[in-house]
């Protein structure tokens, strides 16, 4: 097809000239008249050349060939000076004109130049096109090149079967180096042998009967050097025994500091040597599978973790509940699942409200702040009891554990029944040593040493009295045959109360302050239990406060609840006491028998009492400076 020519000229009759001879010899032309008009025919018609006189457009050429070489660089523009100027062609060979002429200008030279321009202009287009074309294959093969890694990477990543990733990992390194056969192999430590973890292009039976010493190889001298080995030879290469390639890379396979395998390619038949950019594409290849060997290794020791932590947690005899901060259930173990008759499935993330109905666990939950590490039972519809403690756990929640104390609840009760039948049965006995006592100075006269023999025979059955009551008092209240209920006035009570132990603060010289609001309101309760209750903690607190120290007393309502407390300046109670000095017996120790005799069921009594009345009892104390005991009513 006919190049075209736009002639930038001014109207002329060199214009018509010009536009012959070049038609004349094959060309077609084009002929604008300003700069709109050069812009249109390069647009619409894409001219091979244009020819620009330098007055055109009113003396603006040298503007308007740089505003065209701006948009279309590879464009020939000749230019024609109707004048001779060199200032003007130097501007002109500034701008990028590919030929000038100068006056006087004759119709074959212009057609000359601008062939000759059209032919460099030809030669340039083709080498930029062999260019573009020879870039374009390279970029595609990086392209490739890159999705193959990308792919791998992916892989890596995304798949924990290792046997699949190592396999894709080879097999890229394969396609990537347009290699024969690849290999990934790994080190056994202990044999100090190379095996073959993954293969590409060999039979099954090689990849699993390969084996590779370590010393005198070309691999072995990889795991040695940590360095990648490339070798391409005249002569045959030996990897093993009668296994021979023309060329291959052998690349070490690192994780930190340890080189863990081998990862090669290699050509048996083609002699065709290998880059240094199948060196680098290998090395990355490398580096995937060390990452994938690694995840795996991690991946394993976890799960193997975890399958640890699930047999402990299903073979350990307590039950097990972890909760997040949100009180959802993260994990439950069998035996919580059977005491609590749940699914784990059902209740997995769930929030404990939601999911389990036993009353005693959500009153755990409910008191869960006061309520740290200690005692606190739940008894199940089929007869059992656990202790159960919620543990906050910093970062995770809480986690809730219980243990099955059926059989220690068991043998208590079979220990309460034994002292309630033995305590029963001494009343009588003692009652008559106390009568058959009486009677001997009834009988005849005594001297001063009997006399004082029979006060302490007197003391000593009153002591037992008054610890054989105190046993069958709480043997009675524990076994709820102390139901009586009537509308009591605790003011009252503990005016009465301590009007009876008034004696006892004078003779220890201690001073009693007293608060009690005035009109506190009546509640249910059993008179007698809240007297005795009142009278053992004054009496604990004038027993264990030094003479001339002080009591201070309070009691008052606080929104629907009374509050008794008791604070006292006596010895304290050490911290590893204090959850259980309301046993029974228990005695803290600190204290003597000898400082102040006592039978160790006070606080029992008194905490049977409480828990009778719904109420609750505990203690704040310091060794050496004090104890405070609070009980809460409701009212
Ligand atoms: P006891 O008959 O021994 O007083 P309690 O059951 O009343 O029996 O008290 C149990 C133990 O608690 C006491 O032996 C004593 O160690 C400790 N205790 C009770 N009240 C106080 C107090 N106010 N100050 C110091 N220790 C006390």
């Amino acid at each position: 097809m006919a190049e075209l020519i736009l002639l930038a000229l001014d109207e002329s009759s060199t214009l018509a000239l010009i536009s012959r001879a070049f038609r004349a010899v094959g060309y077609k032309t084009a002929i604008a008249h300003n700069e709109a008009g050069v812009m249109k025919v390069m647009q619409e018609s894409h001219p091979a050349l244009v020819l620009v006189e330098s007055s055109f457009h009113q003396e603006k050429s040298i503007g308007l060939i740089e505003k065209l070489l701006l948009e279309y660089p590879t464009l020939p523009i000749a230019f024609l000076a109707t004048q001779n100027s060199p200032k003007l062609i130097q501007e002109a060979l500034c701008a990028g004109v590919s030929a000038y002429l100068e006056p006087p200008l004759k119709t074959d030279e212009i057609v000359d130049a601008v062939k000759s321009s059209l032919k460099r202009a030809r030669r340039i287009g083709d080498w930029v096109r062999q260019e573009v074309k020879h870039t374009t294959a390279s970029l595609e093969k990086r392209i490739s090149e890159m999705d193959i890694l990308l792919t791998v990477g992916r892989d890596v990543t995304s798949n924990l079967d290792l046997d699949e990733v190592l396999k894709s990992v080879v097999s890229a390194a394969v396609k990537l180096t347009h290699a024969e056969e690849g290999s990934l192999l790994l080190l056994d430590e202990e044999s100090n042998e190379l095996y073959m973890r993954a293969g590409h292009n060999f039979e099954d039976g090689f990849v699993r009967s390969f084996r590779l010493p370590v010393t005198d190889t070309l691999a072995g001298q990889v795991i040695e050097m940590g360095e990648p080995l490339v070798l391409s030879k005249d002569s045959l290469l030996k990897i093993k025994t009668a296994y021979l390639v023309q060329a291959l890379i052998y690349v070490p396979l690192r994780f930190k500091d340890r080189i863990i395998g081998v990862l090669g390619v290699d050509n048996r038949k083609h002699r065709l040597p290998f880059t240094d950019r199948d060196v680098l594409l290998i090395s990355l290849l490398a580096d995937y599978a060390a990452i994938a060997i690694e995840n795996a290794r991690l991946y394993q020791v976890s799960e193997n973790e975890r399958s640890k932590f699930e047999t402990v947690l299903s073979n350990m005899d307590n039950a097990l509940i972890i909760l997040d901060e949100e009180e959802r259930v993260q994990l439950i173990n069998d035996v919580m699942c059977t005491a609590l008759g749940i699914q784990p499935k059902e209740i997995y993330n769930k929030r404990i409200p939601e999911v389990i109905l036993q009353s005693d666990f959500l009153s755990l939950l409910e008191r869960k702040e006061d309520q740290k590490n200690q005692y606190h039972e739940i008894n199940l519809d089929d007869d059992r009891v656990f202790n159960a403690q919620y543990t906050p756990i910093p970062g995770v929640g809480a986690a809730i554990t219980m243990q099955d104390i059926s059989y220690l609840k068991e043998l208590n009760r079979l220990k309460d029944d034994f002292v309630h039948t033995v305590s029963h049965d001494l009343r009588s006995p003692l009652t008559a040593v106390l009568g058959y006592a009486e009677l001997i100075e009834r009988v005849g006269p005594i001297n001063e040493m009997q006399k004082d023999f029979i006060l302490r025979i007197h003391s000593s059955v009153k002591d037992i009295t008054v610890l054989i009551n105190d046993l069958l008092d709480l043997g009675r209240i524990e076994a709820g045959f102390d139901s009586r209920r009537e509308t009591i006035h605790l003011g009252n009570i503990l005016q009465y109360t301590l009007s009876n132990l008034e004696e006892s603060i004078q003779k220890k010289k201690q001073a009693l302050n007293l608060d009690i609001e005035s009109d506190l309101p009546s509640m249910h309760g059993n008179p007698i239990r809240i007297r005795q209750l009142f009278d053992n903690l004054i009496n604990n607190a004038i027993k264990y406060t030094p003479k001339g120290m002080e009591i201070s007393i309070d009691l008052h309502l606080e929104g629907n609840q009374v509050i008794f407390k008791i604070v006292d300046q006596g010895a304290g109670i050490p911290p590893e006491d204090q959850p259980h000095i309301f046993e029974k017996f228990y005695r803290a120790s600190n204290i003597t028998a000898s400082d102040a005799p006592s039978s160790g069921l006070g606080l029992a009594i008194v905490k049977t009492i409480v828990e009778s009345h719904n109420g609750r009892i505990w203690v704040e104390s310091t060794l050496g400076e004090g104890s405070t005991f609070f009980v809460v009513f409701p009212t």
